[in-house]
């Protein structure tokens, strides 16, 4: 039996809130890594069919589904069981994380999620202006909670791979990528200090690029969306408008593209699903590839938080987005939903570690646009390594359960600081934790761009005088560039429309 090491301990009483497949995956790691009584961890989830392996481990399971009406009189008794302080951890879908917060502040309980989740039925509200819909919106809500009240028991907001663990590893590949260009450098220690830092490297963008290749035996039944982890936590997102965070070396907004009015500033959405928008990104596992834009907090919190500023004028900002490859048999799904205009199958499915047969997870970051050309710092985590590892989880769920746990024990060691994002925690600290569950870390540079092997075969308008510009990244047939479009209600925060190049081009030429 190894001896793990044990990071803290939590006094006090806890509370999981879903037990899906990243709670499922996360409790060994806390029972492993945390010392705390059995007896006081309490699992909250309208779905039972896991009640077994929760009472198997000596821990209680409340079946039951948290609502805005019902939340406070469920979670409140729970925590006042003791004098102690205690710890949320959400991992639920359609548990609003703001209201979590506000709850974990009044009764003095540390906190922890893997994404800003907001109340069931808000992602598919067509109510809603489409700007409120965006993980932006989500995130300057949470953002207006911090700045009412700045302290208070620490709320890790959004520590799961991506978002969380990846704006680690930006760090650390900052780091590396500022040593292989013989800069002296010393770690950051202020936010400013680190835009200071990608600025002089010369970082135009960041892509979360990840491959994941891991498979079944069997095909994808047709009439089931397939995933490596939350099928409704992937459709939800998926429908959010595609976003990004824009970077200062962009010439012109892609085409349906919009900023806000309000907030940070720090991205833009487009007006489509991110589900349904692709961009050009590369991973050392196959090379190239499309990854879907999908929206994810971190796009937007990376981009914010690497903004250099000048007075109130932004001096430098990265691009940053998602670039996400999934397992084949979700592309597969994402192609399935897409055909049906975006109705979703009537069944889901994860696929367990006991069903997948080979491949890994390549979760890393692209830091692109410098003297190197692009730098991937990322996890290569297989299968047949994560087996090895952990119970109860395939290495995508691997990689999310130890940035938890990660999260989890940095707030233990901080538990007075408030709401804060994984981009302002101790990357060292969270990484030291995390790694041995990440299988090799991996650093590689690549000659690749979103230039290489364009308009061979095919006429296609690009910027050749850049090839980091986001109008070559993004997959334009994934795009309308004009023509009418259907509006059932006035968008909201709409700026400029922006003709692309493409469009200007054509006209040029008439
Ligand atoms: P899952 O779909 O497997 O599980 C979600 C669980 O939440 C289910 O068991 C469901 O019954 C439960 N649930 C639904 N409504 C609830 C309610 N009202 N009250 C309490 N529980 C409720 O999802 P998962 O793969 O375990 O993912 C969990 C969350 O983590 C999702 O929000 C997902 O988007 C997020 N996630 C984040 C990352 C990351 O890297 N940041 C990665 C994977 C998943």
């Amino acid at each position: 039996m190894p001896c793990w090491p044990i990071y803290a301990r939590i006094h006090g009483p806890v509370v999981i809130v879903g037990f899906g497949s990243i709670g499922r995956a996360t409790l060994p790691l806390l029972l492993r890594h945390i010392d705390c009584a059995r007896g006081q961890i309490t699992i909250i989830d309208p779905d039972d069919t896991h009640r077994d392996m929760a009472e198997q481990a000596g821990v209680r399971f409340q079946k039951v589904a948290l609502t805005p009406e019902n939340y406070r009189a469920v979670l409140t008794p729970l925590f006042q069981t003791s004098l102690e302080q205690g710890f949320l951890i959400n991992l639920s879908v359609d548990v609003e994380s703001a209201a979590l917060i506000a709850l974990c502040r009044e009764l003095d309980t540390l906190y922890i999620d893997t994404v800003v989740e907001p109340w069931q039925g808000y992602y598919h509200n067509p109510e809603l202006p489409m700007s409120a819909r965006t993980n932006y919106a989500l995130r300057e809500f949470l953002l207006q909670q911090r700045r009412q009240q700045p302290d208070g028991p620490t709320a890790v907001s959004c520590c799961g791979a991506n978002p969380g663990a990846v704006s680690w590893f930006v760090k650390q590949a900052l780091l590396e990528l500022a040593a292989m260009l013989d800069m002296e450098t010393t770690v950051p220690a202020t936010r400013a200090a680190w835009a200071q830092l990608m600025q002089r490297v010369g970082v135009k963008g960041v892509h979360i690029a990840e491959r994941d290749t891991q498979r079944a035996g069997t095909q994808k039944p047709v009439g089931t969306f397939v995933n490596t982890w939350s099928v409704e936590g992937l459709i939800s997102e998926g429908l959010q408008p595609a976003e990004i965070g824009w970077g200062t070396h962009e010439k012109n907004l892609p085409p349906m593209g919009r900023r806000h009015s309000k907030g940070c500033g720090a991205a833009i959405y487009l007006e489509r699903p991110g589900a349904g928008t692709r961009v050009r990104s590369w991973t050392p596992a196959s090379g190239a590839h499309h990854g879907f834009m999908i929206t994810h907090n971190e796009a937007i919190s990376i981009a914010d938080y690497f903004t250099l500023r000048i007075g109130t004028r932004v001096a430098y900002r990265p691009t940053c987005c998602y670039a996400y490859h999934p397992s084949d048999a979700t592309v597969l799904s994402l192609l399935e939903m897409a055909g049906a205009d975006w109705q979703r199958q009537p069944e889901a499915h994860i696929l367990g570690a006991d069903e997948i047969v080979e491949g890994a997870d390549y979760l890393g970051v692209l830091l692109y646009g410098h003297a190197k050309n692009a730098y991937w710092y990322g996890s290569q985590l297989t299968i047949a390594e994560t087996r090895q590892l952990a119970p109860h989880q395939n290495a995508t769920g691997l990689q999310v359960s130890s940035a938890v746990l990660a999260g989890i024990v940095w707030a233990l060691e901080n538990p007075r600081r408030g709401i804060v994002e994984a981009d302002e925690m101790d990357f060292q600290r969270c990484l030291e934790i995390q790694k041995p569950y990440l299988g090799p870390m991996v650093g590689v540079t690549t000659d690749w761009s979103p230039l290489a092997a364009r308009g061979q075969l095919f006429p296609e308008v690009i910027d050749t005088s850049d090839p980091w510009q986001f109008s070559n990244i993004l997959v334009e047939d994934s795009v309308p560039e004009s023509g009418p479009v259907k509006r059932t209600r006035p968008a909201a925060d709409v700026v400029v429309r922006f003709p692309s190049r493409a469009a200007k081009a054509r006209k040029a030429t008439k």
